[in-house]
């Protein structure tokens, strides 16, 4: 088998996959390599909620592009993703309402599906659900949610279609140079080439950038997420909800359950080692998501608990990902760092890093948001809220 390629890809996840696809349907010769399996990643245990509703245009205009993707999947990149239409409902208190309706404002005017709320429209999209204290709504009806394990699996597919070689569980150990230049990895004692190599390695974005000698601000952190089976008569599938005020989501899962996780920027404290953490869900994790549920959503006070896990955010100082050539001209590139919001973004990222590597100066996602210097320069992304949590 030959071992020279195109492009070699460090990562199997949603970004890993939905890249190799979007640059071997531009003709390149394209190797994936992955330590573990497809979809044992954390873009398989994602939650994989899909909305709109971001801060700025570019994250906007990607959540829409993608949207269209998941709704017409099989036809566009075939397979199955799963796709689940049950509408998005974001609830904040006064402290958030300007930058509620700032990104409502900015959606529209961008094409997106979405409007403010009364609660009395609430209640009627969402009977049981409890709206005290809720200053100002915003409703997406197009949003629901993917099931991440097919859909990432769906990309590699697709991928192996358009002639990418996946290498499964087969870790990538170093990143070779020449002259400055990037020349191909070594997975132990073996070497594959290529002139572009790029790192789509999430949580372990930081490890994998130390093999081309750079220090990478991208943080493994462990975050959880709880399910409960709801109760007699409240069977039907609810919207998902992102709810502020009790920093918490939930939506509905398949089998008549309720998945619910945390929008808390203390998760990123939670610093772990990738390849050694606790894989499995906190009793007291359970109990407090359990009673934050509750509030938001009174009905589910008969629910049961089913259980749940841990798996891992890879975050950035402005929760905002990696996207660029480091250093400029390596051929070296970086895509990580996508933190809790970048499943959705998936197919979108796809297209921007296949525009970036293959020089097109008119891209459809200019990257220069997501460029590597915003961090040493101190210009962080900032997002319409007290934190940029969910972008
Ligand atoms: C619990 C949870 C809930 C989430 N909920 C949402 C949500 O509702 N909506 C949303 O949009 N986003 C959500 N996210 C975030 C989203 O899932 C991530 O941003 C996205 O999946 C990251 O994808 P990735 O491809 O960058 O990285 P990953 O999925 O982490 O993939 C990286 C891959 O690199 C491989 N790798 C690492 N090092 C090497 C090496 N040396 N050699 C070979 N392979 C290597 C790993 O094995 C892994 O498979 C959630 C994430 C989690 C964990």
């Amino acid at each position: 088998m030959s071992t020279t390629y195109d492009v070699i890809i460090i990562g199997g996840g949603i970004m890993g996959c939905s890249s190799a696809f979007q640059l071997a349907k531009r003709g390149l010769k394209v190797a994936l390599f992955d330590k573990n399996n497809i979809g044992d990643s954390p873009s398989g245990k994602s939650s994989a909620i899909i909305r709109q509703h971001y801060s700025n245009e570019l994250t906007a205009r990607m959540a829409l592009h993608s949207l269209r993707i998941f709704q017409d999947f099989e036809e566009r990149i075939g397979g199955e993703c799963g796709f689940t239409q049950t509408g998005f409902v974001v609830v904040v208190d006064a402290k958030d309402m300007v930058g509620l309706e700032a990104n409502v404002a900015l959606q529209r005017k961008l094409g997106i599906q979405t409007e403010l709320l009364d609660v009395k429209a609430l209640q009627d999209i969402m009977p049981g659900i409890n709206t005290e204290g809720l200053v100002a709504v915003a409703y997406e009806s197009d949003s629901g949610y993917a099931d991440p394990y097919l859909t990432v699996n769906a990309y590699a597919q697709a991928a192996i279609r358009e002639g990418v070689t996946i290498f499964r569980e087969k870790e990538v150990t170093a990143i070779r140079f020449k002259s400055g230049r990037v020349v191909g990895v070594n997975s132990l004692a073996e070497t594959f080439d290529a002139p572009i190599v790029i790192n789509c390695a999430g949580a372990w974005g930081a490890q994998v950038a130390k093999f081309a000698g750079i220090e990478a601000p991208i943080d493994s952190c462990r975050v959880q997420v709880a399910f409960f089976r709801r109760p007699s008569g409240q069977e039907a599938a609810h919207p998902v909800v992102a709810d502020f005020i009790n920093a918490t989501y939930f939506r509905s899962e398949t089998g008549g359950l309720t998945l619910v996780g945390l929008i808390d920027p203390a998760e990123a404290d939670a610093i772990v080692d990738p390849d050694k953490y606790k894989e499995y869900m906190d009793d007291d994790f359970l109990l407090d998501v359990g009673e934050r549920l509750i509030v938001r959503y009174p009905a589910m006070e008969l629910s049961q608990s089913t259980g749940g896990y841990a798996s891992l955010y890879a975050i950035t100082p402005d929760w905002h990902p990696v996207v660029d050539e480091v250093p400029q001209g390596s051929g070296f590139y970086i895509c990580s760092g996508f933190s809790g919001h970048g499943f959705k973004l998936g197919p979108a990222v796809g297209l921007m890093v296949a525009d970036m590597v293959s020089g097109n100066d008119d891209p459809i996602f200019d990257p220069q948001m997501f460029r590597f210097d915003r961090f040493s320069e101190g210009k962080l992304i900032r997002g319409q809220y007290e934190y940029s949590i969910v972008g």
